[in-house]
C-alpha cells in the first residue's frame, strides 16, 4: 500500500508529506472514553509516534504504516489467507505447519476480508477529518450532558501535525471541548499551530533524567522539556501524565526531581499518576515485535500511594487511579 508518511529530520518521527493534508492515519476511535480528559470523549487514536517508550503499552501505534496483527490463538487454520495472499507471506512448512512471514507481506489486505475467525487484523486505516467528525457528531449529545469532548492521542497525534491541527480546528468550530494526549517530543512550531484549537492539554512525562529517559524512549527528555515550559505559559491549562514503572522512574529521588520541576510552572492543573500494566503483551507478539519490557511488575497500591505522597508534598494536586489495596 502507498504510503503518504515520509521520515521528518527535525522530530525523527514520521510526518505527513502533504502540507494541510485532510487525512490521516488513525489506528482506533474509543468511544464513551472516560480516562482521556473532562466528561465522556471520544478518542481518536493516531498512528506515529516520536518515542520508543520500552513500555509502550499502544505498540500498534509507533509504526505510522498500516500493519497486520496476527492473533495466532484465533486462527482455525482454515487456510483462506494463503489461498489469496498474493505474495506468499501466508505459507505451510513442508510438515504442513501454517506460517507468517512478515517481510514478505505488502498489507494488501486480502488475507483480512478472508479470515473469518477474525485472526487477521489490519492496524491502521486513512480517515479524513469528515469520517471522524461522523463519529463526533453522533456522540455529542454525551458530551453535552458530561462536559466532554473530543480528546487526539496515539501514539503521538503531533506526528501528523496537520492532520490533527484540520480535525481540532473542526471540532472547536462546531463547539466540542478538544484535548490532545502528547508526548512532547515535536518541534514547539508544530505543538505552537495546534495551541488555538485546543482546550486542553494532557502532557506525559516519562522520566525527569535526561540520559535515563533517552535509556528508556530513545530520546532525550531535553526538547520535552522545554516545550512543556513554553507551553505552560501560553495560558491552556496543561494535565500532566506520568507512567508509573516500578525501577525505571518510581524512586523517591525521581519523584521529587519532577514534582520540583513541575512545582516551578504555570497551569497545571493536574498530575495524573498511571501505573504500569503488562496487558500490552500478547499484542507485541500479534505484531512480530519483540516486547522489550516482559519482566516489570505493575506497582502495588500502597506504592502509588507513596508516590502521590511525595509529590503532593510539592503542592501539587496529585490522582492516582482507585487500585484497592495490596493483597
Ligand atoms: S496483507 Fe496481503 S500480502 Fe500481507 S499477508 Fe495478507 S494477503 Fe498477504
Ligand atoms: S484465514 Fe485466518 S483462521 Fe484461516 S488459516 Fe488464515 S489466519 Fe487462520
Amino acid at each position: 500500500m502507498a504510503s503518504k508518511l515520509e521520515e521528518n529530520p527535525e522530530t525523527r518521527a514520521v510526518a505527513p508529506s502533504k502540507p494541510l493534508s485532510p487525512e490521516g492515519w488513525i489506528f482506533d476511535i474509543k468511544r464513551f472514553a472516560v480516562h482521556d480528559g473532562p466528561g465522556i470523549r471520544t478518542t481518536i487514536f493516531l498512528k506515529g509516534c516520536s518515542l520508543r517508550c520500552r513500555w509502550c503499552h499502544n505498540p500498534e501505534s509507533i509504526n505510522t504504516q498500516p500493519e497486520l496483527m496476527l492473533h495466532a490463538q484465533r486462527c482455525i487454520d482454515c487456510g483462506a489467507c494463503l489461498t489469496v495472499c498474493p505474495t506468499g507471506a501466508h505459507h505451510r512448512t513442508e510438515r504442513g505447519e501454517r506460517m507468517f512471514n512478515r517481510d514478505l507481506c505488502d498489507v494488501c489486505g486480502r488475507c483480512v476480508e478472508s479470515c473469518y475467525a477474525e485472526a487477521l487484523l489490519m492496524v491502521g486505516r486513512m480517515v479524513s477529518v469528515e469520517d471522524v467528525m461522523v463519529v463526533v457528531r453522533e456522540d455529542a449529545p454525551f458530551y453535552e450532558r458530561s462536559g466532554g469532548g473530543v480528546t487526539l492521542s496515539g501514539g503521538e497525534p503531533l506526528v501528523q501535525g496537520d492532520f490533527t491541527k484540520a480535525l481540532l480546528a473542526q471540532c472547536q468550530a462546531e463547539g466540542f471541548h478538544t484535548a490532545i494526549d502528547t508526548s512532547g517530543q515535536v518541534a514547539w512550531s508544530i505543538i505552537n499551530q495546534v495551541l488555538p484549537y485546543l482546550d486542553l492539554v494532557l502532557y506525559d512525562i516519562k522520566h525527569i533524567s535526561p540520559d535515563q529517559h533517552q535509556r528508556y524512549t530513545g530520546a532525550s527528555n531535553r526538547l520535552i522539556l522545554s516545550n512543556l515550559r513554553r507551553l505552560c505559559g501560553c495560558g491552556v491549562p496543561v494535565e500532566i501524565r506520568m507512567p508509573i514503572i516500578p525501577t525505571v522512574n518510581d524512586s523517591q529521588e525521581t519523584i521529587t526531581s519532577t514534582a520540583r520541576f513541575l512545582k516551578s510552572l504555570n497551569n497545571i492543573t493536574v498530575v495524573r499518576l498511571l501505573p504500569y500494566h503488562r496487558l500490552a503483551g500478547s499484542k507485541y507478539q500479534s505484531l512480530g515485535m519483540e516486547n522489550t519490557m516482559p519482566d516489570v511488575a505493575s506497582p502495588s497500591a500502597s506504592h502509588m500511594r507513596q508516590i502521590a505522597q511525595w509529590m503532593s508534598q510539592y503542592g501539587l494536586k496529585v490522582i492516582i487511579p482507585e487500585m484497592g489495596s495490596d493483597s
